[in-house]
């Protein structure tokens, strides 16, 4: 996903505030998934007013709501999101009930369009890396869009389809 006007000093600010205080992202998975430095990171949340202390605290240990990030057995990173969260309608009530778990590219997609996805709305890993989150490896297609690219990338290496 890119916005026209992105680039790596660029940091959506709400974006950030979201996978800081509610998905529950460190400081360093944040740097990661947004693609700027730490000190970048650091900076930001300064300016949004989330102190130096509160990030220094989050970065062995997670914020009170966290309550999981993990990879899935199809490889895929889940993330838990309270139910009252904009995007809960997203997920599935996996034994937990204060809460559901999103599948965290679809989440970011989401956050980063500011609306909840569609199930027939396909969020991509344009690297083929389902665990790669960061959003310039994701794109969002429709179901024939994303056949299409896949069966294309078959076709490509001389695979019958
Ligand atoms: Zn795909």
């Amino acid at each position: 996903m890119t916005k026209a006007a992105h680039n790596k000093i660029e940091v959506d600010m709400e974006m950030l505030r979201y996978l800081y205080e509610h998905v529950g992202l460190t400081a360093r998975e944040a740097a990661a998934t947004l693609e700027v430095g730490i000190g970048t990171i650091y900076n930001r949340l300064r300016v949004l007013g989330i102190t130096k202390s509160n990030s220094e605290s989050h970065m062995g240990q997670k914020p009170w709501n966290y309550k999981g990030r993990y990879k899935d057995s199809q490889g895929y990173i889940l993330v838990h999101v309270p139910l009252d969260d904009k995007f809960a309608c997203m997920g599935s009530q996996l034994n937990s009930s204060s809460g559901v778990y999103i599948r965290e590219h679809r989440l970011f997609v989401a956050r980063f369009m500011d609306r909840p996805l569609d199930r027939k709305e396909i969020v991509h890993h344009k690297d083929g890396d389902k665990a790669n989150n960061t959003l310039n490896n994701l794109e969002l297609m429709t179901q024939s869009e994303h056949m299409k690219h896949h069966l294309a990338a078959l076709k490509a290496v001389g695979v019958e389809v």
